[in-house]
């Protein structure tokens, strides 16, 4: 089948390249996905698309006016899709449930330590020759308590790894697991685990109901000097809000992998660029603050994985007619 393949890096193709090298026909494009260059995928039976290309009703409209079936997400979360436009036009949707947990939960726990023993800082002082410790005082994780919201396929891998710090591990899920269970994490509601978290880390989708789940209310609830940490989708997080909760102390350590608009920023070299978008430049004037580009998931072992699952989605599409890991409103 023809793989329009939108959003692509060198590191996409690679791996692509090396899982599809069964006879599918990969038309790789630089853009992002929009309704202007949606036309790009003429000829394409499937479309490949990563988490900032936006799926909405124009690009489907398009899609189908091409002959376009199938849309294959190299990514786990599909909040970029509309999923009910996609129904409409008779569009299937597919993505990589789970590639590699322990990427984005390995990357969660570096934003940790990094933030907690200011190694970002450190590394630029002793580089300048400076070896003063004042202002790079941590703390121990041994004996905090980490308070970890949604306990899905990422979100248990992180509880995993904080136990093993000798941390209590409270959680926050609508549906709690009972591998959490087994290994000593406790559920207990979202407004308890704000109050008595030392580290929140956020691990649940992007959905309506948990857009913003971390406003200014949520900040109120939390100690004061607490570590909030983001590796699942920018929304989750009122940026605005948590601006104003490091300036006023409560938020005392801020690790975002994520960004609400990181579409117009992530994924490309914009240092000969102004950047326009003042609340994420503010952020970076903070020294408490580390702000990586949405890596979390970028481990060989994830691209492997998402590739060799991309491509077996489209193989199961072109010969049942349904994909692998299909997405619809009920998922
Ligand atoms: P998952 O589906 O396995 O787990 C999500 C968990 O969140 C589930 O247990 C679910 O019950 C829970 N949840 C759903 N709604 C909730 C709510 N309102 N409140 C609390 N919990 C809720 O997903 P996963 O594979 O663990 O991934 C978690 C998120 O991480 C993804 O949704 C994705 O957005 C993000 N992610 C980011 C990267 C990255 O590179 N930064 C990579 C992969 C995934």
């Amino acid at each position: 089948m023809e793989i329009a393949v939108f959003s692509t890096k060198s590191y996409d193709r690679r791996f692509i390249d090396a899982a599809a090298s069964k006879g599918h026909s990969l038309h790789y494009i630089e853009a992002l996905l929009t309704a202007d260059t949606a036309v790009l995928a003429r000829g394409a039976g499937a479309v490949c698309v990563f988490v900032n290309d936006q799926v909405d009703d124009a690009v489907l409209a398009t899609f189908t006016s091409l002959g376009v079936r199938l849309v294959v997400l190299r990514s786990a979360g599909f909040n970029n899709v509309d999923l009910a436009a996609a129904r409409r036009h008779g569009i299937v949707i597919a993505r990589v449930p789970a590639y590699s947990p322990e990427a984005v939960a390995e990357h969660t726990v570096a934003l940790m330590l990094s933030l907690d023993r200011n190694i970002h800082r450190a590394y630029a002082r002793v580089r300048e020759g400076n070896f003063a410790l004042e202002g790079l005082l941590g703390f121990n994780l041994h004996g905090r308590t980490v308070g970890v919201v949604g306990t899905g396929r990422v979100g248990t891998s992180v509880a995993r790894i904080m136990t093993g710090f000798g941390c209590k591990v409270l959680a926050y899920d609508i549906m709690p697991n009972t591998a959490c269970r087994e290994i000593g994490v406790e559920y207990v509601p979202l407004a308890t685990l704000l109050e008595q978290s030392d580290i929140v880390t956020l691990h649940c989708p992007l959905t309506p109901e948990t857009r913003h789940l971390i406003d200014a209310d949520a900040i109120a609830r939390m100690k004061h000097g607490v570590m909030v940490i983001n590796t699942s989708r920018g929304a989750i997080v009122d940026t605005k809000a948590v601006v104003d909760g490091i300036k006023s102390g409560t938020i005392g350590h801020l690790g975002l992998d994520v960004y609400e608009e990181e579409a117009a920023l992530f994924f490309d070299d914009k240092s000969d660029e102004v950047i326009r978008d003042d609340v994420f430049e503010r952020l970076l004037t903070f020294p408490n603050v580390l702000v990586t580009g949405h890596q979390a998931f970028f481990t060989a072992e994830a691209l492997q994985a998402i590739a060799d699952t991309t491509i077996a989605n489209v193989d199961a599409f072109a010969t049942t007619g349904k994909a692998l890991y299909e997405v619809t409103e009920a998922t």
